[in-house]
């Protein structure tokens, strides 16, 4: 069997509790083959200093990874991955800011993963690169020499062409994907917008079989949607964190409906909308007054990065205008609350909701919707209020579906949600339930990794 050999922007110990399901799923698979993690430390060190490999073991698996120089993270981390990529792949051409976007600091990190990586690599490894940090990652190694079999899996959306072409160097990234042997997708979505860039922007061809052609080069291409450990996370349900936070909630908010929103705060997560969504539900279905109570945690993310101060004072302002206008002595419709919450406490938060609002306005997946569902109580579960803009929404048809510019249909929607029967509400749990479990992160891992090796194709 080949050794497996991940690699991504950041590493995890596998082993460590609050890892997450895809440390966990990455670590499982890992573990099979005594495999190898390499990625970036998260320090930052003196140039000189910077880029001796530390390697590490965790069990039978080998973490490696280097440290950058302030000057590299800052232009290859801050500025084109998180000022250039992230907006433009989240479909935000507006957001991105070509100024802070540094391609060469981008190039030359992909670069020195590259050189640092390839001594590390066995004839027979099969090698799976993480995300949009690391897109030139495999050009970088076949300029090396490597000839292994490479796979790249997007965790963000990848955008219709005509977007796509806003990003200078377009042409470039998508090319630099051919050199993977397969590249996976979250979504059908997405992987068609692959194959049309290649038909459209670069002439390409569909094979069949997933292959596709351009440039001279073949590429597979799949979509291949990521899950959660649902057994973990359920595990997670279980223990003292979990259970104490249910407590506390359901004692503090006896008298109330909780709608409950979890998401880190950035832009593409669609809050303001769903703030105003909210305010139209109190608006509208004036009977959720008193009753009724969003709950939003909006998870610090990016800080160093410009356009996400403005989101925060953005929701500030439009929580605080709820609560001025809506609240009561005994009554604050909105709590915002701008701190992560850990990981292990979420499934209590999670099942405290009569309904889980997922409202994003472009999303890769999204696992907070999965790990809300799978964080019920079946015989009485909430109701999952999900955009049909998340890539979770190609699998997760149960939930109700929304558009989440739409504010009024949104309100709607949560209305519904909190109105909804009993036996209705039990069928579509049970209905996502049979998705989670189907198509949970091991499924994702083994899925992804079969097609990778299958030489046939
Ligand atoms: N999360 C967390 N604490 C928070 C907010 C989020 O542990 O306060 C976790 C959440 O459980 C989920 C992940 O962060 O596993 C967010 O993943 P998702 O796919 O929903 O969105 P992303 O942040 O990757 O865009």
């Amino acid at each position: 069997m080949s050794r497996l050999v991940v690699v991504s922007n950041r590493v995890a110990d596998p082993r460590k509790p609050g890892a997450g399901g895809l440390a966990v799923a990455l670590g499982d698979a890992l573990h099979t083959s005594g495999g190898l993690w390499f990625g970036w430390s998260g320090r930052t060190a003196e140039a000189s200093a910077a880029q001796a490999v530390q390697v590490q073991r965790a069990g039978d698996v080998t973490l490696a990874t280097i440290d950058l120089s302030a000057a590299d993270h800052r232009a290859y981390y801050l500025g084109y991955s998180n000022s250039v990529l992230w907006p433009v792949f989240h479909y935000r051409i507006n957001l991105a800011d070509h100024e802070a976007g540094d391609i060469e600091g981008y190039r030359r990190v992909n670069r020195l993963m590259a050189q640092e990586l390839r001594p590390l690599l066995r004839a027979d490894d099969l090698v799976w690169v993480h995300d949009y940090h690391l897109i030139p990652l495999a050009a970088e190694l076949r300029a090396l020499g490597c000839a292994q079999r490479i796979g790249f899996f997007l965790h963000i959306p990848l955008p219709p062409h005509t977007l796509l072409a806003a990003i200078p160097q377009h042409a470039w990234l998508m090319r630099s994907l051919m050199a993977y042997d397969l590249v996976g997708f979250q979504s059908r979505t997405d992987r068609e917008h692959f194959a049309d860039y290649l038909l459209r922007e670069a002439g390409g061809q569909a094979l069949g079989d997933d292959r596709l052609l351009a440039w001279g080069r073949t590429v597979r291409a799949r979509a291949v949607p990521i899950g959660i450990d649902v057994d973990e996370f359920q595990a997670l349900g279980r223990g003292a964190d979990a259970r104490e936070t249910l407590q506390s909630m359901r004692e503090t908010y006896a008298a109330r409906r909780l709608l409950i929103g979890v998401d880190r705060l950035d832009y593409s997560k669609g809050l303001p909308q769903r703030i105003r969504a909210f305010r139209r539900l109190l608006e509208a279905y004036p009977e959720n007054r008193r009753r009724a109570t969003l709950i939003q945690v909006a998870a610090p993310s990016r800080e160093d990065v410009g356009a996400y101060a403005d989101i925060r004072r953005e929701l500030e302002g439009l929580c605080g205008a709820i609560n001025g206008d809506f609240g009561e002595l005994d009554w604050m419709p909105v709590r915002f609350i701008h701190r992560t919450v850990a990981r292990k406490r979420l499934p209590g938060l999670y099942r405290a909701g009569a309904v889980g609002l997922v409202t994003p306005l472009r999303d890769g997946m999204n696992l907070v919707a999965k790990e809300y569902v799978a964080s019920q109580d079946p015989a009485d579960p909430g109701v999952l209020v999900l955009s049909r803009f998340a890539g979770a929404a190609e699998q997760l048809t149960d939930a109700l579906l929304v558009n989440p510019y739409d504010i009024a249909g949104t309100a709607d929607a949560i209305q519904q949600a909190l109105q909804m029967p009993l036996q209705e509400r039990v069928m579509r749990h049970a209905a996502l339930m049979r998705n989670l479990r189907t198509h949970d992160v091991h499924w994702w891992a083994r899925e992804f990794l079969h097609a990778l090796m299958d030489r046939a194709s």
